[in-house]
C-alpha cells in the first residue's frame, strides 16, 4: 500500500515536471520557463549584440546610413532594423511562447534569413566601391556572431548565411561567391534534413511523453476516483493548492472550497492517539521535512474518519521552498476491521470460548498481584480422552460438532466461577481466580468429568468420550503463568497415566517423575548403543496338543542402577522419543536370528509398535531381518495392537497388504482392551487374535462374565478363520476353562515365564517340543459376589458406597469417584463389622480395596442388608 502511494506521488510529481518541461503550464501552476522557448528568449536577449555588430561594421566600412537619393539603401537599413527588431521582440511575447516549439522554429527561420539578407543589402554600396573582400569579411564576422548565438541550431545559422550570400550576389557575383552560395545551399539542405530527422525524433519522444503523461493522468484520476487514495498539495504558506475531489467529497465539501485553507485545518487538532499524529504532522509541515504514513483523524468529517498521510516538501531549482505535495489513504475501514480482528483474535472461532492468547493474557493478569505479590488462582488443564478416535472414525466435521458440545458442557458446569478457554485441538483450560476451596475443586473436577463422559449424539451416532484434568494453584505450585501451565500439564500427564477420566492435583513429585522419564530416555539411548537390551521368549502352546507352536519375543532392559525395567514402562518412552524405530529393528533382527536356531515350524512372535507400523520402511526391515537370518516368512508373526487403527487410512491398509505380501503372519494383540471395532477385523488380514489377559485372568471365577466374552471372541475368530491365543493364563482353572472355551493357543505363566534365548533351545530339545502346565489350581481366595450398600468414612466425611465381590482380604467398591490409590478408609460392612481398607486401584467410580485385617465372610452372609446376587 505504501509503495503504491509512493509510486503515485512520484507519478504526480513527474506529471508536473513534464508539464513544466513542455512549457504547457496549466492555469494556477507556477512555471518559470520551458527549455524550447528558452532558446528563442536567449536569442532575443543576445540579438541586440548582432544588430549592434552590424551597425558598427556598417559604420567602419563607411557605409553611409543615409545617402540622398539612395532610397534602396535607406530601405535596406529600415528592413534590417525591422527584421532584427522582430527577432529581438517576438520571442518575448506571450503569444509566441504559447506556440508549439516547432511552430516557433519555423517562424524564426525566415526572420534570421531576412536578417542576413538585409545586412548584405545594407553593405551593397561599399561593394560598388570595390571592397569586396572587406565586405565579405564583415559579413562573415556578423555571421559568426549570429551563429554563436544560434548555438547548435544549425538551420538558423545556415539560413542567416544564405540570406547574406543571396544579397551579396545581387551586387555582383564572382566565382568565389557563387561557389560559396552553392556550398551554402548544400549545407543548408544537409542541415535541414538532419534537423528534420532530429525534429522527428523529438516529436516522437514528445508524443510518447505526452502519452505517458496522459496515462499517468488517467491512472491518477482512476486512483482518486476509486477512493483508495487521494493527493494534496500546499503552497509555501501551508495552504491547500490542490486536493483530490474524492477526499473533499468524503468531507461533504467541494474541492474548491478547500483550496487556500490551511492544510492542518482538515486534520482534527489535539488528537493524541496513534502516536500523536496531528502534532507530528504539524511538526513536519513547519520543519519542511518529508513524512510518511502519519495517522490522523479527519477534522471536518461528520463521523469518525481516519487517514494516513504522506508528503514531501517541494523546492524549485533555486532551492526555494514551494510547499508540500503528497498523498493520503483512508484508514477508517482498516481500523474498523482491525478492531474486529482484535475481537476475533481473542476467541476460538469453533467453540466461542476464549482462545489460547486470551487465556494466557488472563492467566498472566490473574497471577500478577499489586505489589509484586502473586495472587491466588487455580488453573485446570483438560484433555479429552478418545477424542481422536471420534475424529478419525466419524470425520472432522463430527469432531468439530463434538468439541462444540463438550465446550458447552464444560462452560455450563463452570458457570461464572471461572474462565473457560480452548487451548487448541481437544485441550481446554479453566482459570478460576481467587482462592478456591479444595473440596469445591474436587466437586467441580468430578462434575466436569461426569458431564463430559455422558453420551453425545453426533450425526445420529452415540459417542462417548472422557476427559482427564490436571490442576495447579498459584502461588503454591508456581507464581508465573508459565510455571502454572507447566505444572498443570504435569498433573494432566499424571491423570492420563493413571488411567484417564480422572483429575490430579500437581505435586512436586510429578516434576521428579518427568525428570525421571527424561533420565530413563537418556539411559535407554545408551543401552541401545551399548547392547544393554536383550530378548526373552515366552512359549505359546497349542491347547489341543500341548506342543509349543512358537514363542513371543519380549524385550528386556536391565538398567545398570535400577535393575530390570518393565517394557510397559520403557516401551512408551521409546515410542515418545523416537527410539522405538532403531529398537524395533534390533528386536526384529535378533528375534529372527534366534528363531532360525529353533526347530522347524516353531514360530517367533514379535511385537510391533504402532509407530513402527506407521513407518513405510517396515516391510523392507522385516524382509532384511528374515533374509539375513535365513528364516522362512511364515515362521515370523507380527503382533499389532488395535491402536494402529486409530490412524485408519489408506496407509494402514497398504501396510497390511505389503506385510501380508511378504508371507509373514499377523496377530492382533491385546484384543478387547482398546478400540475394539469389529469393522477392521473384516478387512485386516489377521491370522490370529490374542485375547487380552484381563479377560483370561479371573475368568474361572464363578459369576465372571469373562468366559462369555472369551467364547464370543473365539467364535468370531473361528468364523473369520483366525487362530486365538489366550494371554496370561496363570492357573490350572484358567487353563481348563480356556481349553473348554475353544481357544486354539495358550500363553501364560501356567506354561512358563519368558526364557532367555539359550534356555529356549534347551526347552525345545528336552521335551520334544511338548510342555506341561504348572502352578496353582486357582489364583484367588474365596470371593463372594454381592451387592451391599455400605458407609465409607474418610477424613471425617461419610460417603455411601456399594460393595461387589468381597473376599476375606479385599473388595470391589462402587460409587466413589476417582479415589487416589493409597487412600485409607474405614468401611462399615454391616451392623457389627467395620474394617479399615486401603484403595489399591481406582477406575471412574469403581475401586479395589484391600482390608487391613481379615473379614469374616460367614458373618456377612448372615447380615440382614446382604443382597446376594
Ligand atoms: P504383550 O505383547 O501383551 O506381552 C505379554 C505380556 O504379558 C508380557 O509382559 C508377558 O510377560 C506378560 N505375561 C505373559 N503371560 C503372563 C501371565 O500368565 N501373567 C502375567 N501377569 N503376565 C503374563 P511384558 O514382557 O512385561 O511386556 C509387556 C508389554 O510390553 C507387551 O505386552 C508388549 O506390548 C510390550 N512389549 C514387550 N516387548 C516388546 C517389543 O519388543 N516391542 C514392542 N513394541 N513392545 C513390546
Ligand atoms: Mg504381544
Ligand atoms: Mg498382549
Amino acid at each position: 500500500m505504501t509503495s503504491l502511494r509512493t509510486n503515485l506521488a512520484e507519478l504526480q510529481s513527474r506529471r508536473t515536471d513534464l508539464i513544466v518541461a513542455l512549457g504547457l503550464a496549466e492555469a494556477g501552476t507556477e512555471v518559470d520557463a520551458s527549455w524550447i522557448s528558452g532558446t528563442f528568449i536567449h536569442i532575443a536577449r543576445l540579438w541586440p549584440l548582432v544588430l549592434l555588430g552590424k551597425l558598427c561594421i556598417t559604420a567602419l566600412l563607411h557605409v553611409p546610413f543615409y545617402q540622398q537619393g539612395n532610397i534602396g539603401h535607406a530601405l535596406a537599413l529600415s528592413a534590417m532594423l525591422l527584421v532584427d527588431g522582430i527577432a529581438i521582440v517576438a520571442p518575448r511575447g506571450a503569444r509566441f511562447q504559447r506556440l508549439r516549439p516547432h511552430h516557433q522554429k519555423w517562424l524564426m527561420l525566415p526572420m534570421v534569413l531576412l536578417s542576413g539578407l538585409t545586412f548584405s543589402l545594407m553593405l551593397g554600396p561599399s561593394l560598388i566601391a570595390g571592397a569586396l573582400s572587406r565586405n565579405l569579411a564583415a559579413e562573415l564576422a556578423v555571421a559568426l556572431m549570429a551563429v554563436s548565438i544560434f548555438g547548435d541550431r544549425r538551420l538558423l545559422g545556415v539560413s542567416y548565411f544564405l540570406g547574406l550570400l543571396t544579397a551579396s550576389l545581387l551586387h555582383g557575383a564572382d566565382f568565389a561567391q557563387v561557389g560559396l552560395l552553392i556550398s551554402c545551399i548544400a549545407v543548408l539542405m544537409v542541415a535541414a534534413l538532419r534537423q528534420a530527422a532530429h525534429d522527428m525524433h523529438r516529436a516522437v519522444a514528445f508524443y510518447q511523453r505526452d502519452l505517458r503523461a496522459q496515462r499517468s493522468d488517467r491512472l491518477l484520476h482512476e486512483h482518486e476516483r476509486s477512493g483508495r487514495g487521494w493527493f494534496w498539495e500546499t503552497d509555501r504558506h501551508g495552504c491547500i493548492a490542490y486536493i483530490s475531489d474524492t477526499l473533499a467529497r468524503t468531507l461533504d465539501l467541494r474541492g474548491e472550497t478547500l483550496i487556500g485553507r490551511p492544510f492542518t485545518e482538515i486534520v482534527r487538532p489535539g488528537d493524541r492517539q496513534e502516536g500523536d499524529g496531528e502534532r507530528t504532522l504539524g511538526f513536519h509541515l513547519s520543519a519542511r521535512t518529508g513524512f510518511a504514513d502519519i495517522a490522523v483523524r479527519a477534522a471536518m468529517a461528520k463521523d469518525e474518519r481516519w487517514w494516513s498521510i504522506s508528503g514531501q516538501p517541494v523546492f524549485n531549482d533555486f532551492g526555494q521552498f514551494h510547499g508540500f505535495r503528497g498523498s493520503g489513504t483512508d484508514l477508517t475501514e482498516m481500523r474498523r476491521s482491525q478492531a474486529e480482528v482484535n475481537r476475533l483474535a481473542q476467541y476460538d472461532s469453533l467453540t466461542g470460548l476464549a482462545n489460547r492468547v486470551q487465556m494466557m493474557r488472563s492467566l498472566e493478569q490473574a497471577v500478577a498481584g499489586m505489589n509484586g505479590q502473586p495472587r491466588d488462582c487455580t488453573l485446570m488443564m483438560l484433555d479429552l480422552d478418545r477424542f481422536k478416535t471420534v475424529n478419525d472414525t466419524l470425520g472432522h466435521p463430527a469432531g468439530d460438532a463434538l468439541l462444540r458440545q463438550v465446550s458447552q458442557r464444560i462452560q455450563r458446569v463452570v458457570g461464572d466461577r471461572g474462565l473457560v478457554g480452548r487451548q487448541g485441538g481437544d485441550e481446554f483450560k479453566i482459570l478460576l481466580p481467587g482462592r478456591t476451596d479444595r473440596i469445591m475443586l474436587d466437586h467441580l473436577a468430578r462434575a466436569i468429568i461426569t458431564d463430559v463422559a455422558q453420551p453425545y449424539s453426533i450425526e445420529d451416532t452415540a459417542v462417548v468420550i472422557g476427559v482427564s484434568i490436571g490442576i495447579s494453584f498459584c502461588p503454591q505450585d508456581g507464581v508465573t503463568a508459565e510455571a502454572l501451565i507447566r505444572n498443570a500439564d504435569l498433573a494432566l500427564y499424571a491423570a492420563k497415566g493413571d488411567g484417564r477420566g480422572v483429575y490430579r492435583f500437581y505435586s512436586p513429585e510429578m516434576h521428579a517423575d518427568a525428570e525421571d522419564r527424561r533420565q530413563l530416555e537418556e539411559d535407554l539411548r545408551k543401552a541401545l548403543v551399548e547392547n544393554g537390551l536383550h530378548l526373552v521368549y515366552q512359549p505359546v502352546v497349542s491347547s489341543k496338543t500341548e506342543q509349543i507352536t512358537g514363542y513371543e519375543a519380549l524385550l528386556r532392559w536391565d538398567h545398570p542402577a535400577r535393575g530390570a525395567i518393565s517394557p510397559a514402562i520403557f516401551v512408551p518412552i521409546a515410542e515418545d522419543s523416537g527410539l522405538i524405530g532403531p529398537i524395533g529393528d534390533w528386536v526384529l533382527r535378533t528375534a529372527c536370528h534366534d528363531a532360525a536356531q529353533w526347530g522347524e515350524g516353531v514360530r517367533v512372535a514379535v511385537n510391533v509398535s504402532p509407530i513402527q507400523f506407521a513407518n513405510p520402511g517396515l516391510p523392507s526391515t522385516v524382509m532384511n531381518a528374515l533374509a539375513s537370518a535365513g528364516l522362512a516368512p511364515e515362521r515370523l508373526e507380527l503382533e499389532i495392537t488395535e491402536s494402529v487403527f486409530l490412524n485408519d487410512d489408506d496407509g494402514t491398509d497398504s501396510m497390511f497388504a505389503r506385510l501380508k505380501a511378504l508371507g509373514v503372519r499377523l496377530a492382533l494383540d491385546d484384543f478387547g482392551t482398546g478400540y475394539s471395532s469389529l469393522g477392521y477385523l473384516k478387512k485386516a488380514p489377521f491370522d490370529k487374535i490374542k485375547i487380552d489377559q484381563s479377560f483370561v485372568r479371573g475368568a474361572a471365577i464363578r459369576g465372571s462374565r469373562n468366559s462369555a466374552i472369551i467364547k464370543a471372541i473365539v467364535s468370531l475368530a473361528e468364523a473369520l478363520g483366525m487362530d486365538t491365543t489366550a494371554e496370561g493364563a496363570e492357573t490350572q482353572d484358567e487353563l481348563a476353562l480356556i481349553r473348554q472355551l475353544g481357544c486354539s493357543h495358550i500363553q501364560g505363566y501356567v506354561y512358563g515365564r519368558p526364557l532367555p534365548a539359550p534356555d529356549v533351545l534347551v526347552q525345545q530339545h528336552g521335551q520334544q517340543g511338548a510342555i506341561l502346565p504348572q502352578g496353582f489350581q486357582s489364583s484367588r481366595p474365596e470371593r463372594k459376589t454381592m451387592l451391599r450398600t455400605v458407609a465409607v468414612h474418610h477424613e471425617g466425611h461419610v460417603y455411601t458406597g456399594r460393595i461387589r465381590n468381597i473376599s476375606a482380604t479385599g473388595a470391589q467398591l462402587e460409587g466413589l469417584w476417582n479415589v487416589p490409590e493409597g487412600t485409607l478408609f474405614a468401611i462399615e460392612l454391616g451392623d457389627n463389622q467395620t474394617v479399615n481398607a486401603v484403595a489399591r486401584w481406582s477406575r471412574e467410580d469403581r475401586m479395589g480395596v484391600e482390608f487391613t485385617q481379615s473379614v469374616d465372610l460367614a458373618g456377612l452372609r448372615a447380615a440382614p442388608r446382604a443382597m446376594a446376587s
